[in-house]
């Protein structure tokens, strides 16, 4: 098992999410990344390792006014503990972290053109995802279709730079759950993460999916 964060608000997101990450290095890790979208575009820091290794990598950066955010740490299950197979995965303007097993990734990966940067099953994901935007031009559809082709356990939080402001998330037989305070909104893989930040949690059920703005 591994951990997902995610954040939208406009407090500094790579605290939050680096906070949130160490609350579920529990679950142990071989890797972590980030990734936070801000008026100027998306930043994404990786690193192997421990979390120090990514704060190291983050160096002085801070994020600036309204972000969404997303973090990840990995316990590989395809592909080795490198950085260019740590998540957050990105193509063009999207970034993904996912925790579980896409098990028809192969046959995913021979319907898209694009060049692959990494070894494992999730970077067809967000392929998928710029494909189907490109295609039907409403990233609320192309999430939707995303998630229909699909099949293995996940946990999987998306940003775009072409929809700022919203996270969109889905959830099967993997743990996510949101957490909301006056802050913002935080997605995390379980409670431990959220402890501090906010003042509801809401447990999302195994099939759910949508986006959070
Ligand atoms: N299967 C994905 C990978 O190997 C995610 C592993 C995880 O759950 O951390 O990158």
């Amino acid at each position: 098992m591994c951990g997902i964060v995610g954040y939208i608000g406009s407090d500094e997101a790579s605290k939050i999410l680096l906070s949130g990450l160490r609350e579920l290095e529990y679950r142990g890790y071989d890797s972590a990344g980030i990734a936070v979208s801000e008026a100027t575009g998306i930043q994404c820091f990786r690193a192997v390792g421990k979390l120090d290794n990514l704060q190291q990598k983050l160096g002085d950066y801070q994020s600036h006014g309204n972000v969404t955010a997303i973090g990840h740490t990995r316990w590989a299950t395809h592909g080795k503990p490198t950085e260019q197979n740590a998540h957050p995965h990105g193509l063009v303007h999207s970034q993904v972290v996912h925790n579980g097993i896409i098990e028809n990734y192969m046959q995913l990966r021979s319907t898209v053109e694009t060049q692959f940067q990494s070894q494992t099953d999730t970077e067809v994901i967000v392929h998928i995802f710029e494909q189907q935007l490109a295609e039907s031009g409403d990233a609320n559809i192309a999430f939707r279709a995303t998630l229909d082709r699909l099949h293995g356990a996940f946990a999987i939080l998306l940003i775009s730079e072409k929809v700022p402001g919203k996270i969109f998330f889905a959830r099967k037989g993997s743990p996510l759950q949101m957490g909301f305070s006056d802050h913002g909104c935080f997605f995390a893989s379980s409670d431990a993460a959220l402890v501090g930040f906010c003042e509801k949690a809401v447990y999302l059920e195994d099939g759910q999916w949508g986006w959070a703005t």
